[in-house]
Parts: C-alpha cells; structure tokens; sequence
C-alpha cells in the first residue's frame, strides 16, 4: 500500500475529516506514524475530539450495520468503523466521553453496538487487572520464544517469513505491511490474522501478540493479549476463531482472494493454569494539604478531566511507553505525550519538566526534591509495562519520603469489578456505567 495513498484516502473521507487531516499540517505536528504528509490518526485531544465528532453520525445503526467491514486503507478510507483507538488507548479521548457522546447523538439503543465496543476495552483492562499473571506469564513466553527462535532455524524461518509478509496469503501478507506503514488494523483483519498465524502458519500466539504490540498505535496490554489469546482459544476454554477465506472475502469488499488454502481446523493449544481473579486493590489516599507533583504518563493523557484530590504545584512527565516499539509508535505516543503535557501546563499554570527515561527514579527524585513535594500524583496505571515502572518509581520515592499517590478515573473504578466472569455478564452493567 503506498504510504501518500494511505494517508490522502483517509483525508478525503469528510470534510470534517479533511479539516483534522489538515489541522495536523497547518499546526506543524512531527509525522508521528511513519507516513508521508498528512497523519491519519489523531495524536491530540483536539484532533481526537474532532475525529470523534466527525464519526458521531455514523456511531448508530449504521455502526451495528457495518462495523465488521473493513473498506481498507486505499479507496475512500474507512467509514464503518471510528479508527479512535490510538487515541482512546491513550486517552486522549476517554472510554467515557466516546460512550456518552454516541449515546446522545442515537440513544443508548441505537448507539448500543459502538458502546459495547467500548466497553470491550474497559472489560478487557478490568480482566487483566485482577488477572496480572496472565500478563506476567505471556511477557516470560514472548522472552523464552524469542531466545528460540534463535536456536529454531524452522522456527526461526516461518517466523520471519510471516512478519515480512511473504507467506503467499494475499490478505495476510498485505496486513503485515499495513500494520508496519500505518500501525493500526481493522478488528476483522486482526482477528483473521491472528487466526492465520496460529492455525495456518502455526507460530506461537505469543509471538504474535508481541508483533502487534511492538507496531500497533493503539498497543494496549489488555485488548491485544486477551485479543490474541481469545482467537487462541485460551480465554473462552475451548472457543476458537477460525478464519475462513469465504469471511475474509466478504468483509474485505472482495479486496483479496484468499486462494492459498487456510487451517479448516483449529488445533487445540495447551490449557494454561487457571488465574482467579483478584479484588481491585484500594488505592492510598493523596494527603490534600501537602505540596503536590503531577507524574503524566502515557497510560492517560487527559489529566485536566480528572478530579484530582490535592492542588498541583508542578508537572514532570517521562518519554516511556515500555517494550520495544516500533519508531511509528513510540514518536505517536511521544507527540501524544506533548499534548498531554502542553494541556496540563495551561491547565494549572505551571511548566513540566520532560525526565529522561534512563535513570527515572534519580530524575524523579531530583525533580520532586526542587520543587519541594512531598507527594506525586499521577493517573493509575493498568497492568502492563507503564504500570511496572510506576510500581518501581513509587518503591523508590517511598523510601526517600515522598508518597506516590495513583489516581483511578470513576469509570475504570466503576467497570473493573464487574469484569470477572464473561463479557455477556459485563454488558449487563453498561447502563449503571452510562447512568
Ligand atoms: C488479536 C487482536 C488484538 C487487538 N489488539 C488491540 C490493542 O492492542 N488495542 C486496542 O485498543 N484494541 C485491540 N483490539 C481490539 C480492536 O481490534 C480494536 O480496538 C479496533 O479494531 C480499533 O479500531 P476502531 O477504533 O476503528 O474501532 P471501533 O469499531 O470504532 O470501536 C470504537 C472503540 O472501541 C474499542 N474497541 C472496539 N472493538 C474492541 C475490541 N474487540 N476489544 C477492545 N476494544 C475494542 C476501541 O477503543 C475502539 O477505538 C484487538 C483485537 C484483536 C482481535
């Protein structure tokens, strides 16, 4: 797919469209995904909010009509489907405003499809959250497979030939270099790839997984794990998604052919140990008299929506996202991460020191101890690599005598406990979340 083709289809979708495509040029944004002119996704709230407005229309039944269609890149770009998540898992723009913004432009009925698509992400975040193990056990296989992949020359070679895109299966093939040029993928074409890849190419689901998560702008420890790990079969026992060439075809428009022949079976991977889940731990209060820091971090980056519990005297935040992203996707967080900052410095009136991510703990400690705090808040962090390095910066500063103090939004607090059986239970609690 040619990168100017990519970026001119998706700009031409709306006029409102054009004008956020544009707005990117005119504000001299650094080209944050890798592709030439202008971006396609939204790298700040503005533009998140302007993307989001500008689907509003399309967020009812046309939505639960078509979502599962995926135009592509070229042509006219996609209509059925947002394309917010970039934005959404960064929270540039929140799970809660998205929700509520589709429920007053349709009603909650007609606008039911696109909720719950929201809600997936809440459920799938409130899943891992009292299931880190899960997390923890995936991070250790992509480590062990990585090192087989040095001792595996088969191993080794079908790997590579899948990630370079020359396995012979048209769509696959073309997936591999869409993800690479734009960093995102329709849910269909995720799910059908990661079908492939386990069932038809029999690689590892964890490789997988750590492929998306190195590319995708929208890489997100929770949807993209469990993601995987559903079409695996892992997450609903014994439940599989098999992509078949017939579905590829039709929800493609007849983009690809599918002619090389795909698994017509799945095989069963090995049952994993069963996690329970854990209650959601209670978060230490912020003492509302001391002098406070705010921590921006990449996990949420609309701090200004937040009710914070003591009053802000300085802003520091860190260029660190975790893993081993791809240039696309850690200059699209970083871009993200400067609006973030820029919005919060307006907001409470004072500017914030960017930290190196080598030696954040001693910058961190230097940084609270010039500006005299004697706490940290910051917003919480879900499991996943952020989260690891705010457990370790908090450890630190704690021993130094000064509190980190972590922050959950009402929705995440409100959503997570309920994500301990199945989705179809979840959803139940969606109007308790909207109400
Ligand atoms: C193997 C696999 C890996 C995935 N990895 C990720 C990931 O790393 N990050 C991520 O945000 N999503 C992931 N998803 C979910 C889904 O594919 C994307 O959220 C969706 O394609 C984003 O496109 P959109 O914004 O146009 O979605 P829309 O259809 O417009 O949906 C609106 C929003 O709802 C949320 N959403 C929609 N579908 C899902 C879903 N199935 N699960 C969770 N949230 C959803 C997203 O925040 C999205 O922006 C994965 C799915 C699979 C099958």
């Amino acid at each position: 797919m040619p990168r100017a083709h990519a970026a001119a289809a998706k700009a031409s979708r709306s006029d409102a469209q054009d004008t956020v495509a544009h707005d990117h040029v005119a504000h001299g944004q650094p080209v944050a995904n890798g592709l030439a002119g202008a971006m396609p996704f939204p790298t700040t709230r503005a533009d998140a909010l302007n993307q989001l407005n500008a689907f509003l229309p399309r967020a009812g039944r046309a939505y639960a009509a078509r979502r599962n269609f995926d135009e592509g890149p070229g042509g006219q770009g996609r209509t059925a489907v947002s394309e917010l998540s970039p934005a959404i898992r960064r929270r540039l723009v929140t799970e809660e405003e998205a929700a509520r913004a589709a429920a007053a432009a349709h009603g909650p009925e007609a606008a039911e499809k696109f909720i719950q698509e929201i809600c997936w992400r809440s459920y799938w975040r409130g899943w891992l959250e009292a299931r880190p193990a899960v997390w923890q056990r995936y991070c250790s296989d992509v480590e062990r497979l990585e090192q087989q992949l040095a001792l595996n020359s088969g191993l080794a070679k079908a790997y590579a030939d899948a990630v370079s895109g020359r396995t012979g299966i048209d769509c696959f093939d073309f997936w591999i270099g869409e993800l690479a040029e734009t960093g995102y993928l329709h849910n269909h074409a995720r799910m059908s790839f990661a079908s492939i890849w386990i069932f038809t190419l029999r690689l590892p689901w964890q490789l997988g997984a750590a492929h998306f998560f190195r590319h995708l702008l929208d890489a997100c420890p929770a949807s993209n794990t469990l993601g995987w790990r559903w079409v695996a079969g892992l997450q609903t026992v014994g439940k599989t998604y098999l992509a078949s060439a017939e579905t590829i075809r039709r929800t493609s428009g007849g983009r690809f052919t599918v002619s090389t022949p795909l698994a017509t079976s799945a095989h069963t991977l090995p049952a994993e140990p069963t996690v329970h889940p854990t209650a959601l731990a209670a978060l230490p209060d912020a003492e509302p008299d001391a002098r406070t820091g705010l921590w921006l971090h990449s996990e949420d980056l609309s701090p200004e929506t937040m009710a914070w519990p003591a009053a802000i005297s300085a802003i520091t935040a860190v260029d660190a996202i975790g893993g081993d992203p791809a240039d696309g996707k850690r200059a699209a967080a970083n871009t993200a991460l400067a609006d973030g900052v820029a919005r919060a410095e307006a907001h409470w009136h004072c500017p914030a020191a960017r930290l190196p991510e080598a030696d954040m703990e001693g910058a961190m400690l230097d940084w609270a101890r010039n500006n005299d705090l004697r706490q940290i808040m910051t917003p919480y962090a879900p499991v996943g690599p952020v989260a690891d390095r705010v457990a370790a910066v908090g450890v630190w500063l704690g021993r130094k005598g000064i509190a980190l103090v972590q922050q959950r939004r009402d929705w995440d607090s409100a959503a997570w406990p309920h994500a301990t059986r199945g989705f179809f239970q979840f959803k139940g609690h969606i109007p308790e979340l909207l109400a």
